[in-house]
């Protein structure tokens, strides 16, 4: 890198880092963003202090022209100008992960799917933390690789959230471990069919070898095959019958991948809820024993984890009624699988900003298990149309509605379930913003 002119596209935390990682290793970095707003500002002012040039409010052809490499950051399209530019100059461009995966000295445990990667991550994170193996945990889940490479040495584990995005326009990124939980259909606005967002996600293999490990999901049918692609050995977890690497045997889990096979821990030891959950914690004790954390310590762990907020996660109790607030269940098989779980039947508040999703993959699961659909946001009419036909449906303007409505319906022993099958920008900031509004709201039932 040293003296080569490298362009970074996109100022938020993965381009801020790539760029001062470029700095660091004696490239001259400069970076390019189209957005300003006070965020941005600060870190072109790190920038500033740094002597790296920058751009803000616009990109304009004459910043890229030069460059000898362009880093794009995860959060930017192919449609954007500045990418168009770079390929129509034929300048190589990679994503700002490959360009942290040059740099980077540890051995990476990569984690892919469509639902299930945080929870993952930071579970195998905890694991081997906890198993004293030295441990970075980043990627999508929030701190970017690049950010992590002054602390990553040859013997440490880096355990990645990899999203479809990040897996775009990498070249020669191969992780140690690498894992894929499902792929299911999401961010149809985003890719123009299903086949290309699949195949993003197939990246995360594509350059392992005979030393490395590919870990997949024997019940994920949409997975079947895909080891005939593997140069690297396959090991598969399961929660519904015996895998090579690790399954559930009765009310036991049971990793096979060690030196013997060995029990981990019971069901009863896992504090989080539903199926998926249990699955999550299969693929994770056959990634930490594969790390070599011994099941004494992984059973600790696991009785320790509680899981992250906002996904499927019990707010409260009130009349008999339970609130659980699945905010992060942002795509329609995330709210199969909350749907699932429950027992009970539901008040279901779902609708946000749409994503050209197949809402009737759940119709079957909610004209069995969901007695009243509260919905929000700009999906409204979509999801009304797929799903209105099959069950009683209630629109709310906002979510303090949504849940005064989802109270009026209930009666002792529902479930209220906040699972939007959709993403929040239409109404929130975030997804975690909507699960605090939905928390508010359900907290401030107790007080009337
Ligand atoms: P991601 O990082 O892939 O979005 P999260 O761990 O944040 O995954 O969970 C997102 C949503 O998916 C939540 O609604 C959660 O309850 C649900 N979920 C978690 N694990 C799984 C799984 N293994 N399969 C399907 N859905 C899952």
């Amino acid at each position: 890198m040293k003296n080569k002119r490298v362009t970074v596209i996109g100022l938020g935390n993965s381009g801020l880092n790539a760029a001062l990682l470029l700095k660091d290793v004696g490239a001259i970095a400069g970076v390019t963003e189209k957005g300003d707003n006070e965020r941005l500002r600060k870190n072109a002012a790190i920038l500033e202090g740094k002597g790296i040039a920058y751009e803000l409010g616009r990109h304009t052809k004459d910043f890229i022209k030069d460059s000898d490499l362009v880093i794009v950051s995860p959060g930017v399209e192919d449609s954007s100008p500045a990418v168009r530019w770079a390929d129509e100059l034929n300048l190589p461009i990679i994503s700002e992960m490959e360009l942290g995966y040059r740099f980077c000295k540890g051995k990476i445990i990569a984690v892919t799917g469509t639902n299930g990667k945080s929870t993952v991550t930071t579970l195998i994170g905890k694991i081997l933390e906890d198993g004293n193996k030295d441990t970075v945990v980043c990627g999508n889940i929030g701190n970017s690789l690049c950010g992590e490479i002054g602390r990553i040495n040859k013997d440490t584990w880096v355990v990645m959230e990899v999203s479809s995005f990040q897996l775009e326009r990498v070249s020669d990124f191969k992780p140690a471990i690498a894992v894929i939980l499902n792929i299911t259909d999401d961010h149809m606005d985003r890719y123009d069919k299903f086949d290309r967002y699949f195949n993003e996600k197939l990246r995360v293999f594509k350059n392992q070898d005979e030393r490395d490990v590919l870990i997949l999901n024997r019940d994920a049918k949409e997975l079947d095959g895909l080891q005939v692609r593997a140069k690297s050995g396959v090991l598969y977890y399961s929660r519904l019958s015996r895998a090579n690497g690790s399954f559930l045997r009765g009310e036991r889990i049971v990793c096979a991948a060690g030196p013997k096979e060995e029990e981990i821990c019971a069901v009863e030891d896992i504090k989080l809820r539903g199926l998926h959950n249990i699955e999550n914690v299969i693929v994770s004790v056959l990634a930490g024993t594969l790390a070599g954390v011994k099941p004494v310590s992984m059973k600790e762990t696991i009785r320790n984890f509680t899981g992250l907020n906002h996904r499927f996660q019990t707010v409260s109790i009130i009349d008999g009624v339970e609130y659980i607030d699945d905010s992060k269940g942002t795509t329609v098989d995330s709210t199969l699988r909350a749907l699932e779980s429950c027992s009970r039947p539901v008040i279901l508040i779902a609708g946000g900003k749409d994503k050209n999703s197949d809402y009737s993959i759940v119709r079957d699961i909610v004209k069995n298990r969901v007695k009243c659909l509260v919905l929000i946001g700009e999906a409204k009419n979509r999801i009304r149309g797929i799903l209105g036909g099959v069950v009683e449906t209630r629109e709310a303007a906002t979510m303090q509605e949504a849940v005064e409505l989802s109270r009026a319906m209930a009666k002792a022993d529902d479930l209220v379930l906040l699972s939007p099958m959709c993403s929040s920008f239409d109404m929130f900031k975030d997804y975690k913003e909507r699960g605090d509004m939905f928390k508010r709201a359900v907290l401030g039932l107790r007080m009337k």
